[in-house]
């Protein structure tokens, strides 16, 4: 392989990474390959333990793995990536330190650049809510919730404090669901243990779906079991509704009901990163890019596409695959295989394709639910099989041992409730002295 081969890889996610990982193994000792990585942030995030971070169960570094860790062949750049030049092959990089506009050339891309929260057209929503997609959405969700019950604790105006113990998480799928079951737990046992005077009958928690039933990806049963064991735990699931509406203090649903609360966290939809709905290529539904069955773009036989951010079809059902962390692992493979025969000039690439063995979500402490191999299992054994799946998964053998030890933690001992950092939003000083001036003053009357 005489000529030097240029590989760029676009994302430090669950694809980027994953692909990584593969060539830097494929091209281990050839010096004419050069590989180089971009991603904004100098980690790759472990996305499914994200709302054990926002509930305090685990600690943000559990589960943020440096990707230099990661590049044993390959070159890193943190910085933001602002647009692709086919015709050149031309990658135009932010550098995050220094601000300065760099270009990368590339013979072979890969874009994994996964997906943005959606917000639709509600711009009081998307100024008003919390997500949680990064690791400092977490931190964010969990300092909020501290000072929720901070200042919860701290009046006895009984409407003022029912409106900061109300929380209300908009959408029905995984990161709704698994954040809405992990923070559930963490408010109601915080009550509980150390904030007395706040009174677990003024702790309101709503889960917003606009569809039947929560977890659709999970089936119509467990989807319902799942419901059912989350309302018996005290969360009030609210279906085939939309959350059209918020402000400080509100949020509002399209069946003309108003929630007075403090805490809206928005789950409810992705879109694509407009680096990626702009290129001048084939776009499937959501502006996502399509790929062919070896997962390139059409047209464009050097650059691959995968993960949240492509649009591809599984070959037996003709859905698309939805996106999921285990879809865009899979998918790295393929890549990877492909991407090295047309570097050493094989003709003959790999189809993907891929049956999921099974799914599976927690519910809060000690519970989940999983669908494996077609066997439906809920409770405490899929909360096992959930723990030693997601444990075996995570990337690095002392990441590994730090989630455990957190986890082992948790059994014995009471939870964190500092806060982490700084609060992210302000919204609670505003509301008090604007609309609740009396409540100011009786915030502190107990103390
Ligand atoms: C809270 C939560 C819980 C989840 N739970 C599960 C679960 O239990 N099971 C499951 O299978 N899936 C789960 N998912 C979904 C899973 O995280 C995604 O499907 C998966 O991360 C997609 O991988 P990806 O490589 O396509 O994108 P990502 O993993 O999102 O990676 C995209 C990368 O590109 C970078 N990037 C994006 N735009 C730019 C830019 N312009 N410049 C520079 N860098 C950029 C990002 O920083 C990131 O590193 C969850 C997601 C969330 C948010």
């Amino acid at each position: 392989m005489p000529q030097i081969k240029k590989i760029v890889i676009l994302g430090g996610g669950f694809g980027g990474i994953n692909v990584l990982k593969s060539i830097q193994n494929k091209f281990k000792n050839e010096p004419n390959v050069r590989i180089s990585l971009v991603s904004k942030d100098n980690y790759f995030l472990y996305t499914p333990m994200l709302p054990q971070v926002a509930s305090g169960l685990i600690h943000p570094s559990d589960i943020t793995i440096p990707i230099r860790k990661l590049c044993k062949q390959a070159k890193f750049y943190q910085a933001e990536i602002s647009s692709i030049d086919f015709k050149h092959k031309l990658v135009t990089i932010t550098r995050t330190f220094d601000g300065k506009v760099h270009a990368l050339d590339y013979d072979y891309l890969i874009i994994a650049l996964g997906s943005n929260t959606n917000f639709y057209d509600y711009k009081n929503i998307k100024e008003h809510a919390f997500v949680i997609k990064t690791v400092e959405d977490a931190i964010a969700i969990h300092n909020q919730i501290i000072n929720m019950l901070e200042n919860a604790a701290q009046t006895s105006d009984v409407n003022f404090k029912k409106k900061l113990m109300t929380f209300v998480i908009v959408g029905g799928g995984f990161a709704g669901v698994e954040t809405m079951g992990e923070i559930n737990y963490l408010i109601r046992e915080s009550v509980k243990n150390f904030y007395p005077s706040i009174g677990v009958e003024n702790i309101s928690m709503n889960l917003v779906t606009s569809k039947e039933f929560i977890l659709p990806e999970l089936g119509p049963n467990l989807g319902k079991d799942a419901g059912k064991y989350l309302r018996k735990v005290g969360v009030n699931i609210i279906t085939n509704t939309k959350a059209i509406d918020a402000g400080e203090n509100f949020v509002q649903l399209d069946n003309g009901e108003i929630i007075p609360c403090m805490t809206l966290i928005w789950a409810a939809g992705t879109v694509i990163d407009p680096v990626v709905s702009s290129l001048k290529c084939k776009h499937g539904k959501s502006r996502k890019l399509e790929v062919d069955k070896y997962l390139r773009l059409a047209d464009h036989e050097n650059i691959f596409a995968l993960g949240d951010c492509a649009l591809i079809t599984n070959p037996s059902t003709g859905q698309t695959y939805p996106p999921t962390a285990q879809n865009s692992i899979h998918q790295s493979k393929t890549v990877a295989d492909n991407l090295y025969s047309v570097i050493t000039g094989k003709t003959i690439l790999r189809e993907f394709s891929f049956e999921s063995k099974g799914m599976m979500t927690t519910l809060g402490r000690r519970v989940a639910i999983a669908v494996v191999y077609g066997i439906h299992c809920k409770g405490s054994l899929a909360w096992l099989i959930w723990r030693t799946y997601y444990l075996s998964m995570l990337p690095m053998l002392e990441k590994r041992f730090q989630v455990a030890t957190s986890w082992t933690a948790d059994l014995l001992f009471k939870r964190d409730l500092t806060h982490v950092g700084k609060i992210k939003r302000k919204y609670l000083t505003k509301v008090d002295i604007s609309s609740n001036t009396s409540s100011i003053k009786d915030l502190f009357k107990d103390l």
